[in-house]
């Protein structure tokens, strides 16, 4: 998924995406599918229905297309990873695992 995200044509698709609709529309269209995702995983806690787990995916791939926006407009990918990259550190080590 993340080579997907990442991949030329989708980074090229997204950045055009922005230029399209503008910074200040994709900042409250990412707003928005947050909230669409924290609805849908409150959903998805309480339900096994084929629909709500669909709905629940959906939202997750919208979600993943906003943040991959949020790093070209805020232009902060490498500041992202870095943060990843210690977090993921902190939760190795708080879980006790070798990475
Ligand atoms: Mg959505």
């Amino acid at each position: 998924m993340n080579e997907l995200l990442a991949s030329n044509k989708t980074q090229e698709l997204l950045k055009d995406t922005i230029k399209y609709y503008g910074i200040g529309n994709q900042c409250q269209k990412a707003i928005e599918e947050l909230s669409e995702l924290i609805r849908a995983l409150s959903r998805v806690h309480y339900s096994s229905e084929p629909s709500v787990i669909e709905n629940f995916n959906e939202e997750m791939a919208d979600v993943y297309i906003m943040l991959e926006q949020l790093k070209l407009i805020f232009r902060n990918q490498e500041d992202v990873k870095k943060q990843l990259e210690r977090k993921l550190e902190r939760l190795t080590k708080r879980i006790n695992k070798e990475v």
